[in-house]
C-alpha cells in the first residue's frame, strides 16, 4: 500500500515528489514514458528562476529527479499508468500491468503540443521546427530571420508578438479568415507592423528535409487551392495543446478541453486525488508554474494524509 503515488515527471510531478518525500512520505513516481516530461525535448530554458545562464531542460529536470530522490523519492522509469479506479479509497492503479493500492494520487501528466500531423514536421523537430516560442524563439538560429508561426488562438498570436522581438519577420499562418484569439489578443496581433497574416491557409510542407534543417514551407491556400512558399528559417506551430487526462475521464471532471477541474487548491472532485501542472493548466503552461502546482498539491496531499491517520 503506497501512502502516495506521483503519475507524471514533469516539473510538476518532481516538485510533488520532492515535498513528499521531505515530508517523510516515500511517494513513488511512475514516469510515463518520457522520463521528465516536455522539457527535457527543449534545448535551453532561459527563464527557470536561479539558473542567470539557462539551463537545458534535460538537465534541470535531472536535477529535479535527483533532488527529489535525495530525500526519499522512488521512481518506476518509463513505467505508465494502464488504468485507473478512483470509485472508492484505496484507489487502485494498473501500472505496467502490475496492481497498486494508494492512499492519494498526483496526477501530474501534462499536456502534449498538438501537431500538425505532417512527416517533415516530425523530421525537423528542433531543427527549426518547435512547438514554443517562449523556450525556443531567442536561440541565435531564428535571430533576424523570417520566421512562421501556424495557429489563430492566443497562443499563436501570443508565440508571433513574442517572436517579433528576434525575427526580421513573423508570418501567421492560419486556416480561417479571422482568428480565434481573444479580441485584445488579436488587435495587438493585427496590428504589429512585424507581423504579416497568411488567412486561409495550411502549410502541407516544411522544407528542408534533405538539409536536415527548416528553409521555408510551402503553403495551400484552402480558399483558391493556390500554392506557394515562404522562406523561413523557423516554424512555432501553436495549433492548442492536448492534456494526457484521458486515463482519467471516467472518475475525475475533466473541462470541455479535457483538462482536469481543480477546485479548491489542487483538488479534484475526488477526495485524495489532487492535481498539479499542464494536465490542469491551459492558461500559464510555465515550468516555473507546474512547479508551484507541484508543490501545492502536496502540500493538500500530506494534510490529507494526517487527517486519514488523526
Ligand atoms: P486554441 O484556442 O484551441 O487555438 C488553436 C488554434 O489552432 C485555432 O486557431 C485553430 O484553428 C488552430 N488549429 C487547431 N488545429 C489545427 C490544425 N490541425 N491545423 C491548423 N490549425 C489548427 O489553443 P491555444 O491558442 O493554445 O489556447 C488554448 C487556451 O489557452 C485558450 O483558452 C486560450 O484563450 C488560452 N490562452 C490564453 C492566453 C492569454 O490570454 N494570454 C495565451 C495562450 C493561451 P481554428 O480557429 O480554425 O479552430
Amino acid at each position: 500500500m503506497e501512502d502516495i503515488v506521483i503519475i507524471g515527471s514533469g516539473c510538476a510531478g518532481w516538485t510533488a515528489a520532492l515535498y513528499t518525500a521531505r515530508a517523510n512520505l516515500k511517494p513513488l513516481v511512475i514516469t510515463g514514458d518520457q522520463p521528465g516530461g516536455l522539457l527535457t525535448t527543449t534545448s535551453i530554458v532561459e527563464n527557470f528562476p536561479g539558473f542567470p545562464e539557462g539551463v537545458d531542460g534535460y538537465e534541470l529536470m535531472t536535477r529535479m529527479q535527483k533532488q527529489a530522490e535525495r530525500f526519499g523519492t522512488r521512481v518506476r522509469f518509463g513505467s505508465l499508468v494502464n488504468a485507473v479506479d478512483f470509485s472508492q479509497r484505496p484507489f487502485v492503479l494498473t501500472v505496467d500491468g502490475e496492481r497498486l493500492e494508494a492512499h492519494t494520487v498526483i496526477i501530474a501528466t501534462g499536456a502534449g503540443h498538438r501537431h500538425l500531423g505532417l512527416d517533415s514536421e516530425e523530421k525537423l523537430e528542433k531543427k527549426g521546427v518547435t512547438y514554443c516560442a517562449t523556450c525556443d524563439g531567442a536561440l541565435p538560429m531564428f535571430r533576424n530571420q523570417p520566421l512562421v508561426v501556424v495557429g489563430g488562438g492566443d497562443s499563436a498570436c501570443e508565440e508571433a508578438m513574442y517572436l517579433t522581438r528576434f525575427a526580421s519577420l513573423v508570418y501567421l499562418i492560419h486556416r480561417r479568415d479571422s482568428l480565434r484569439a481573444s479580441k485584445i489578443m488579436a488587435e495587438r496581433t493585427l496590428a504589429n507592423p512585424k507581423i504579416k497574416m497568411v488567412w486561409d491557409s495550411a502549410v502541407t510542407d516544411i522544407l528542408d528535409v534533405k538539409q536536415d534543417k527548416v528553409t521555408g514551407v510551402k503553403v495551400k491556400n484552402l480558399k483558391t487551392s493556390t500554392e506557394s512558399q515562404i522562406d523561413c528559417a523557423g516554424v512555432f506551430i501553436a495549433i492548442g495543446h492536448v492534456p494526457n487526462t484521458k486515463l482519467f475521464q471516467p472518475f475525475i471532471k475533466l473541462d470541455s478541453n479535457g483538462y482536469i477541474h481543480r477546485s479548491a487548491g489542487a483538488a479534484t472532485n475526488v477526495a485524495g486525488v489532487f492535481v498539479a501542472g499542464d494536465c490542469s493548466d491551459h492558461v500559464y503552461r510555465q515550468a516555473i508554474t507546474a512547479a508551484g502546482m507541484g508543490c501545492a498539491a502536496a502540500i493538500e496531499a500530506e494534510r490529507f494524509l494526517a487527517g486519514l491517520n488523526a
